[in-house]
């Protein structure tokens, strides 16, 4: 690991103003992803602000949403009687992530900017890789990919988003709340992330310096049904191979309402606007849900890697669609 320089902020402007008159410095929650990344050569910093000491923890109900402060922690928000009671797709979503010890020291905005976990990103060995350093090509589109994604890439990165929570969180609307040396910003999370396009360095909208301070998630209506399905390569542990994350208001058989994310297959969390259209207004049943699976996939880009991502995203979704609805055949 190189050699950085450690702060720990006394408040929100303090973390603020030390990141961003350093270009070279970078913030510090539970540290899960980044000293990872400091101790394999990936990341160098030259300074570390720790924000674990910031007044940014904590659930509380607010308004017509639940309001999540930055550093509250994936278990803290697991445990959480609102989601428990009513953001089943949140709960599942979050404990479907990582392992109990990693929960308790992650923190939510730590998880949303988490990096890919692409092994060539992830590996300084390996030149190529344009999101490690722009220009440089990419070492997955011609060699082993079976964890990268399908949907939002080019053949300048084929890296998924590896954030579960994310996932769950573009599906149902929840907004990001920023803080900048020019003052606070909210973002939608559907417009936070980007694509992977010609700039896969570029993940997201963040000014460098800004902080998220918190998340709002609006609630869902009272008759919602929702959860959250992951397909991995082991039980626990593990990142996804596919996953999606489904919100429906079914009614005498109608689908009223559909919120649908698709995890493990995009560049961005992944909301698909193509199966809510299919879902909406149509009979909860095997072809309405096959007929939207079909539509979230469409556009996907493969390489011989990620092929049969194609196939399984759909079934992840009809089967995540059976099990909310509650309807199987
Ligand atoms: C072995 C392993 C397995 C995992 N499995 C999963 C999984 O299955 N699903 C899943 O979703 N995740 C998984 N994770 C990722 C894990 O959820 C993230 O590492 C964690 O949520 C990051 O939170 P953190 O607080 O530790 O962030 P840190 O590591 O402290 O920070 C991560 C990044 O976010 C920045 N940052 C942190 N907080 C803020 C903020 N408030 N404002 C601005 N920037 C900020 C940091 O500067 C850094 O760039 C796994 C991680 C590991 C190590
Ligand atoms: S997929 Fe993206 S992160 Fe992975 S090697 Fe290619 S450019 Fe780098």
């Amino acid at each position: 690991m190189l050699p950085f320089e450690y702060a720990r902020a006394a408040d929100v402007d303090e973390a603020v103003n030390l990141l961003a008159g350093d270009p070279s410095a970078s913030y510090l929650a539970g540290g899960t992803t980044q000293l990872d990344l400091m101790k394999d050569g990936v990341l160098g910093p030259e300074r570390l602000v720790d924000i674990t000491r910031l007044p940014l923890r904590g659930v509380t109900r607010d308004g017509d949403g639940l309001h999540i402060g930055a550093l509250t922690t994936m278990e803290e928000l697991a445990a959480d009687p609102t989601v428990t009671d009513e953001l089943r797709i949140v709960r599942q979503a979050l404990l479907l992530g990582a392992s109990t010890q990693l929960r308790n020291m992650a923190t939510i905005g730590g998880n949303l900017l988490q990096r890919a976990r692409c092994r060539y990103f992830r590996d300084p060995s390996v030149p190529d890789c344009n999101k490690r350093e722009p220009g440089t090509g990419c070492a997955a589109v011609n060699n082993t990919a079976r964890m990268h994604a399908i949907l939002g890439v080019s053949e300048r990165c084929i890296a998924v988003h590896a954030s579960d929570l994310a996932v769950a969180l573009v599906a149902l609307d929840a907004v990001v709340h920023l803080k900048g040396t020019s003052g606070g910003r909210s973002v939608p999370l559907t417009q936070f992330y980007r694509e992977a396009g010609s700039s896969p360095d570029v993940e997201n909208v963040l000014v460098h310096g800004e902080l998220i301070t918190a998340i709002t998630i609006p609630f869902l209506p009272p008759t919602a049904v929702s959860g959250y399905l992951k397909v991995r390569d082991r039980a626990s542990y593990e990142f996804a191979l596919a996953s999606a994350g489904v919100a429906l208001v079914v009614q005498d058989g109608t689908i009223n309402q559909a919120r649908v994310g698709l995890g493990g297959v995009g560049s961005k969390p992944w909301r698909s606007l193509e199966a809510e259209q299919v879902l909406t207004g149509s009979p909860a049943g095997e072809e309405t849900f096959r007929e939207a699976a079909a539509a979230a996939v469409q556009g996907a880009w493969t390489v011989s890697g990620t092929a049969f991502k194609v196939e399984l995203a759909q079934r992840t979704l009809v089967r995540t669609l059976r099990t909310v609805s509650g309807v199987t055949s």
